[in-house]
Order: structure tokens, then C-alpha cells, then sequence
């Protein structure tokens, strides 16, 4: 029982990422024991809660308030550095059966964005991901697999840049290095 409590307390801090729920459902189907279920189950909540509290003051610190449903898509975004897309994200929920409208999506992205939760990247006029890294990078898009991915800051350099229209300043430089696969 041991063995196997400690089996359950490595696995699950493996998992403790992304949310309660759906990690419980994944421990439940691995190890049927009923005693190994509990252990399970409880490390997994504890875990997702504190997750969630940590989340819920990351939200706090950036001035917004944390309902329910902003703590949700705020969930699977901060999970890990990562690119989505407002799809992605609305399906995710859906997966993880949390019940939040479109509309309410793309408004909590929105407010995060101006809040500098979130970063916005433009790859196309139709396409934009939600940076959980706000700190200043670059990317490459793969338009095969469409797979956003880092560039470190200091790995591009710029020589010159044209002068700013009039009554305008520089706010940042993003840049976008499009790619596909080598056939
Ligand atoms: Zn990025």
C-alpha cells in the first residue's frame, strides 16, 4: 500500500497541471483498487485547488476579478507556456465539460489581453493566438502543422527600424517568421 500510495503521490504531481477534474478522471481509470481511488482522488483535488487558489491571485494582481468562468478559461491557459487559439480554448472546456458561452471566451481573452495577462499574436488577419508568456519574444509559424513556437528576444536583432508614423510611438516589435515543412 505503500509502494502504491507513493506510486499514486509521483504520478499525480506529474499530472498537476491543468485541472481537477479531468486528472481525477484519468487516476479513476488507471488504478480501479478502491483504496488506491481515494488516495487518488484526494491528492488530485488538493492538488487542483491549489492550483486554482494560485491562479485566482495572478488574477487578483492584474486587477480582475476571478469568477468562475474566468478562473476556468484562466485554467487552461496558464497551465503551461503555451499558444491557443480562441477555438481551442472554447473546446477544451467543452472537453473538460465546463459550460461557458463563446461570447463570454472571447470577452474574458480580450480583458486578460488588456490587463497584460495575455499576449495577442497576430499570424494572419483570421488567425490569433493567446500568448501565456508575456514577456518579449518572437515566434515561428509552421503554416503546415499551424504550431506557434518561441524565439527568444535576443535571438533576433535589428538594425534599423523606419521611423514611426507621425504621433505615434514604438509600443514593441513582434515578429512572425513563417515556415513549412521541408519536403
Ligand atoms: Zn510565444
Amino acid at each position: 500500500m505503500r509502494v502504491a500510495a507513493l506510486w499514486m503521490t509521483e504520478t499525480a504531481s506529474k499530472l498537476c497541471c491543468v485541472n481537477g477534474l479531468r486528472r481525477t478522471k484519468v487516476a479513476v481509470a488507471w488504478r480501479p483498487h478502491i483504496r488506491m481511488r481515494i488516495i487518488c482522488i484526494n491528492v488530485f483535488t488538493w492538488g487542483g485547488l491549489k492550483v486554482r487558489e494560485a491562479i485566482k491571485e495572478r488574477l487578483g494582481r492584474h486587477g480582475v476579478s476571478a469568477t468562475i468562468q474566468r478562473l476556468d478559461i484562466a485554467e487552461i491557459l496558464f497551465a503551461a507556456p503555451q499558444h491557443m487559439s480562441a477555438e481551442q480554448i472554447i473546446a477544451e472546456l467543452k472537453l473538460t465539460g465546463k459550460n461557458v458561452s463563446k461570447a463570454t471566451v472571447y470577452n474574458t481573452l480580450n480583458m486578460f489581453v488588456a490587463q497584460g495577462l495575455l499576449r495577442e499574436v497576430h499570424v494572419d488577419p483570421e488567425r490569433t493566438f493567446y500568448d501565456s508568456t508575456t514577456a518579449p519574444h518572437h515566434h515561428f509559424y509552421n503554416v503546415d502543422t499551424g504550431k506557434l513556437t518561441d524565439i527568444p528576444a535576443n535571438e533576433i536583432t535589428l538594425e534599423r527600424l523606419p521611423e514611426v508614423p507621425f504621433g505615434t510611438v514604438a509600443e514593441g516589435v513582434d515578429i512572425v517568421v513563417k515556415v513549412r515543412n521541408a519536403t
